[in-house]
C-alpha cells in the first residue's frame, strides 16, 4: 500500500515537477506523510522544501492547506504550480470578498490541489469551521520558525496555529522551515502541537556557491571586473548603508550595467517596483540593505556580492543563501575590509541598550573576520559554524580552487613582533606599519620610533602586504588588539615564544593575480561550452518573452538549471524535451515546441556558420525539407552526397520527426527489400542487404526501409 503511493508520488514528481528523483530526504518526508505522521522538515533555502508538500498535495485525495506568512510570494507559488498544471489558489485578507467567495466555492466543489492562506486568514472567525465542510488533506506550515519567540522571526499570531492540530487531530501537518536552531526546532513541535513528530533536518550546505572573499581595496573595479564576467546574470550587492545602495547603483548605471537599489527608507511603492523588475529579469543588479531578500523567491539568483563585511556568519549565510536556489552555480563575493571591522566594532560598542549583547555580537563578529581571513576551505568553516562537519575540502570556494602557498615567516613575524615591543605596545597597526617600512611622517618622528632597531626594517614588504601578514598574526594568536585602548597591538603568549625560543611561524603568501582564476567562471572555456552559452542565452530570451506575455517571472517558465540542460543536451524531439529535469508533461505541452524549435534554428544558424554541432547536421536538412527543398536541392546547397541527405531522412523517421519517405519509396518496394532484412537482420551492413537483393535497390531505397522496418518491429 505504502510502496504504491510512494510510486504514485514518484510519477507525479516527473509528470508535474519534470523532475526524475527526490533529493534525499524528500522522499522519506513525502512517505511519512502519506501515512499521515505529522513531520518537521529543516532544510536550507533552496533544499527543496516546496516539494514535500506539494506531492503528496496532488496525490492525496482532498486540498493541502499551506499556511504562509509570505502574502507577497503567494502569488508565485500559486502562478509556478498553475504552470505545472496543478489547480492552486491563495485566499488572503489583500482580496476582495467576492475574490475570497468565489476560491471557497472552488474549494467546496473539490477542484483546488492546493490552497495557500495566511494565518490571519485561517484563523478568522468562520475559517476553520469552512474547512471542516471540505476534504482537507494535509496542512503544511512553511516559515513554521514564526511561531517560536526564540527564532529571529516570531509572529505572535502564528502561535494560535496549535488550533489546527487540536480541531483536526487527524490530519497531518508539516512545519517547514531553513532555520536550523536546536531550541526553536523544539518550539516548533510543541507549540503545533504535533503528535511524535519525524523530524527531518537536512545537511545545510549549499554546494552549488562558489564562495570567494576579495580584499576591499579597490572594491568597485572588482565589482565591474566581476559583472564583466557575469553578463546579465542577475545579482545582488548588499551594503551596509542606504546611501551606499543609492550611489553604487548610480555608479553602476554611470557605468552602463542594469542597475537599481532597494532599502528600507523607499516607499512601498518605490520597493515594491524596485523588487518587481528584478525578479522579472528587466534589471539585473540590485544594491541593496539586508531588508531586500526575505520573501524573494527569485531562483536564478546567480550572484551576491557583500560590499561589506556582514555582522556575522549567520547573515552571511542566510544572505549568500539567496543565491542558486535552481542548483545552479552561483556565486558569492565577499569583500573584507579591516576598516569594516572597525565601523561594526564601534556601532556594537556604542549600542548601549543592548550592553549585554554586545558582548556576543562582538564574539559573533570575530568569527565572522576569522572566515573571511581563512587560509582553510571555507565552507568547512561555515558549516563548523553550524555544527556540521564536512569530511572533506568543498572543492567550490577561493582557498580549495586556489590553495595559498605557505613561507617560513618566522623572521618577519620577528621583527614586527621586536618594533611592537620596542614602542612599548603603543602603536595601532598603521603606525607600525610606518615604523617598518621607515617612514619619516610626524607620528613617527614625534614619538622618536626613527632611533629603534627595527625602524625600517620592513622596507622590503609593501603597506598593503604588511596588514595581510599582521592580520594573519592576529587571527594565529601571535599578536593581539586592544580593542579598548585606542587598537594598540600587544604581544602575548606565544610572541613570546617565537621572539625568544626559536619558534617558526608559518604565513600564507597571497596572491592577488591568482584569486581571479579562483572563480568558477572564469576559466578559459572550450569551444562547446562557447557554444552552450550562446545557446542558454538565447533560451534565456525566449524565456523571457514568453514570461512576459504570461505576466509571470522567467523562473516560474524554467529555471535556469533547466536552461542549462536544455543548452547542453539540445533536445529536439519530445522523448528528449522530457527527459530534460524540470520539463514536467504540462509545461512540455505549454512551452515545449517553443523551446524545441528555439533549439533548432540556432543548431541550424550555428550550422551554416560552418560550426559542426554534434548529432545536429540531420536537423539542418530537416528545416531544409520543411521549406519545401528537394533532396538534391539540399545536397547541392550542403555540399553533400544526395545519399548523405536520405540518410538525414532515415534518421529523422526513425527519431519520429514529421518526414514523409512516400516520394523516395513505394510500398513495392519496401516490401521486398523489409523481405531482405527480415532474413539478414535489422542491423545487417547495407552492403550484405545490396547483394541480398541482387542489386537491383539503390541504397537508399535500402537505408530507408530499415528504418521503416526498424520503426514498425519496435
Ligand atoms: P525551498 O523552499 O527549500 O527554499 P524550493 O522548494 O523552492 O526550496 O526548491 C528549490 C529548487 O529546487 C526549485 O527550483 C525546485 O524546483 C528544485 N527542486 C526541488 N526538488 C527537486 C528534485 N527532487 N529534483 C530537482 N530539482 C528539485
Ligand atoms: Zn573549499
Amino acid at each position: 500500500m505504502v510502496q504504491m503511493d510512494i510510486r504514485e508520488a514518484r510519477e507525479a514528481l516527473k509528470l508535474y515537477f519534470g523532475y526524475d528523483k527526490f533529493r534525499p530526504m524528500q522522499e522519506e518526508i513525502i512517505s511519512n506523510l502519506l501515512q499521515k505522521q505529522d513531520v518537521v522538515v529543516l532544510m536550507p533555502t533552496g533544499g527543496g522544501k516546496s516539494i514535500c508538500y506539494q506531492v503528496p498535495a496532488v496525490v492525496m485525495p482532498g486540498i493541502c492547506i499551506v499556511v504562509s506568512p509570505l502574502i507577497a510570494l503567494m502569488k508565485d507559488q500559486v502562478e509556478a504550480l498553475l504552470v505545472n498544471g496543478i489547480p492552486a489558489a491563495y485566499i488572503n485578507s489583500s482580496q476582495s470578498s467576492e475574490q475570497q467567495y468565489a476560491i471557497e466555492n472552488q474549494c467546496l466543489a473539490g477542484e483546488l490541489k492546493l490552497l495557500y492562506v495566511s494565518p490571519e486568514k485561517l484563523l478568522s472567525s468562520g475559517f476553520l469551521s469552512f474547512l471542516k465542510r471540505i476534504n482537507v488533506s494535509l496542512f503544511a506550515v512553511d516559515e513554521a520558525h514564526c511561531i517560536s519567540a526564540w527564532g529571529h522571526d516570531f509572529r505572535p499570531e502564528y502561535t494560535q496555529l496549535k488550533a489546527l492540530k487540536q480541531q483536526f487531530p487527524q490530519i497531518p501537518v508539516v512545519a517547514l522551515t531553513a532555520t536550523a536552531d536546536k531550541l526553536t526546532q523544539k518550539d516548533m513541535q510543541e507549540q503545533l502541537y504535533l503528535q511524535n513528530p519525524k523530524v527531518f533536518i537536512s545537511s545545510f550546505d549549499r554546494p552549488n556557491i562558489n564562495l570567494m572573499v576579495k580584499p576591499g581595496r579597490d572594491r568597485f573595479n572588482k565589482i565591474t571586473e566581476f559583472l564583466e564576467r557575469h553578463h546579465k546574470q542577475p545579482g545582488i550587492i548588499y551594503c551596509l548603508s542606504r546611501n551606499a545602495t543609492e550611489s553604487i547603483a548610480n555608479k553602476l548605471k554611470t557605468s552602463g550595467f542594469s542597475a537599481t537599489y532597494y532599502h528600507a527608507g523607499m516607499s512601498p511603492q518605490q520597493r515594491a517596483k524596485a523588487q518587481e523588475a528584478f525578479l522579472r529579469d528587466d534589471v539585473q543588479i540590485v544594491c541593496a540593505t539586508i531588508a531586500f531578500g526575505m520573501g524573494i523567491d527569485k531562483s536564478n539568483v546567480r550572484w551576491v556580492i557583500h560590499y561589506n563585511l556582514p555582522k556575522n556568519i549567520e547573515s552571511y549565510y542566510q544572505e549568500i543563501g539567496r543565491a542558486g536556489r535552481d542548483g545552479a552555480q552561483s556565486d558569492a563575493l565577499l569583500f573584507y575590509s579591516f576598516a569594516d571591522v572597525m565601523n561594526l566594532r564601534n556601532m556594537l560598542q556604542d549600542n548601549d541598550a543592548a550592553k549585554n549583547q554586545s558582548e556576543l555580537q562582538l564574539v559573533k563578529l570575530e568569527r565572522m573576520q576569522q572566515f573571511a581571513e581563512a587560509a582553510a576551505c571555507r565552507r568547512r568553516i561555515l558549516l563548523q559554524y553550524f555544527g556540521e562537519t564536512l569530511t572533506k575540502d568543498c572543492g567550490n570556494c577561493d582557498i580549495c580552487r586556489n590553495p595559498p602557498s605557505t613561507f617560513d615567516g618566522t623572521l618577519l613575524v620577528q621583527k614586527a613582533l621586536s618594533a611592537i615591543a620596542r614602542t612599548q605596545e603603543n602603536v595601532n597597526m598603521t603606525l607600525l606599519v610606518d615604523v617598518l617600512r621607515g617612514s619619516r611622517n610626524s607620528q613617527v618622528m614625534s614619538a622618536g620610533y626613527d632611533k629603534i632597531k627595527t625602524y625600517g626594517a620592513g622596507r622590503d614588504i609593501s603597506t598593503m602586504d604588511w596588514n595581510r601578514y599582521l592580520h594573519q598574526m592576529l587571527n594565529a594568536g601571535l599578536v593581539e588588539l586592544a580593542y579598548d585602548q585606542n587598537y594598540t597591538l600587544k604581544l602575548t603568549e606565544q610572541s613570546k615564544q617565537v621572539l625568544f625560543e626559536g619558534q617558526k611561524v608559518e604565513l600564507v603568501k597571497f596572491e592577488e593575480v591568482k584569486q581571479q582564476e579562483a572563480e568558477a567562471t572564469v576559466r578559459s572555456r572550450p569551444k562547446r561550452e562557447l557554444v552552450k552559452d550562446a545557446l542558454f542565452e538565447r533560451l534565456r530570451q525566449l524565456r523571457k518573452r514568453i514570461a512576459d506575455e504570461a505576466n509571470v517571472p522567467p523562473y516560474v517558465v524554467f529555471t535556469d538549471s533547466t536552461l542549462q540542460e536544455m543548452a547542453a543536451e539540445k533536445p529536439t524531439n519530445r522523448i528528449a524535451m522530457l527527459a530534460i529535469s524540470g520539463v514536467g508533461s504540462q509545461k512540455y505541452e505549454r512551452y515545449g515546441h517553443e523551446f524545441i524549435n528555439e533549439i533548432m534554428s540556432f543548431m541550424t544558424e550555428e550550422q551554416s556558420k560552418g560550426n559542426k554541432i554534434k548529432g545536429a547536421t540531420h536537423l539542418v536538412t530537416f528545416e531544409a525539407l520543411q521549406q519545401g527543398h528537394t533532396v538534391e536541392q539540399i545536397a547541392q546547397q550542403r555540399n553533400l552526397n544526395p545519399v548523405t541527405i536520405f540518410s538525414h531522412i532515415a534518421t529523422l523517421y526513425e527519431q519520429g520527426y514529421n518526414v514523409s519517405l512516400n516520394n523516395y519509396l513505394t510500398k513495392a518496394e519496401y516490401n521486398a527489400i523489409a523481405k531482405a532484412i527480415a532474413k539478414l537482420g535489422a542491423d545487417a551492413k547495407l552492403k550484405d542487404l545490396f547483394e541480398a537483393l541482387g542489386e537491383q535497390y539503390e541504397y537508399f531505397k535500402i537505408r530507408l526501409s530499415v528504418a521503416v522496418y526498424k520503426k514498425e518491429h519496435q
